[in-house]
């Protein structure tokens, strides 16, 4: 196979890129990027090499077949970081509009993260 061209049955690279912010909506996006992987439905990536234009990070992303921003709130700062980097954000996600309020308490109660995991499925399948 030429080096650069996959297979079709090769599973797509689904980049998941959380803000990982410091609020309890941007803990969460980061916890729903690493229950997603866990879950094989993408793959949590570096965020912040993004921002930072850390080449390996930014390779990584050329890498990737689709990119799903995950930010905490309007802010969009996870979508912003890849489109200045040159990226076209294949979907994006914001946690505020899937309900959960924003505060600065970082303790995220299991029922909220399984209510906002469930959202996120119905987000993803838009
Ligand atoms: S999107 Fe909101 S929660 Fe996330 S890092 Fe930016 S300001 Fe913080």
């Amino acid at each position: 196979m030429t080096e650069g061209v996959k297979c079709a049955c090769e599973a797509a690279i689904i980049g998941l890129y959380a803000c990982a912010g410091g609020s309890n909506v941007g803990q969460m996006a980061n916890k729903v990027a690493v229950e997603l992987t866990k879950q094989g439905k993408g793959k949590i990536m570096c965020t912040v090499g993004i921002g930072g234009n850390v080449q390996g990070i930014i390779k990584s992303a050329e890498g990737t077949d689709e990119i799903i921003a995950i930010d905490g709130c309007p802010l969009l700062c996870a979508k912003k970081s890849l489109e200045l980097a040159g990226f076209t954000v294949d979907k994006s996600i914001v946690i505020t509009e899937l309900g959960m309020k924003k505060s600065g308490s970082l303790d995220l109660q299991e029922n909220d993260v399984k209510e906002i995991m469930a959202k996120m499925e119905d987000a993803l399948a838009d």
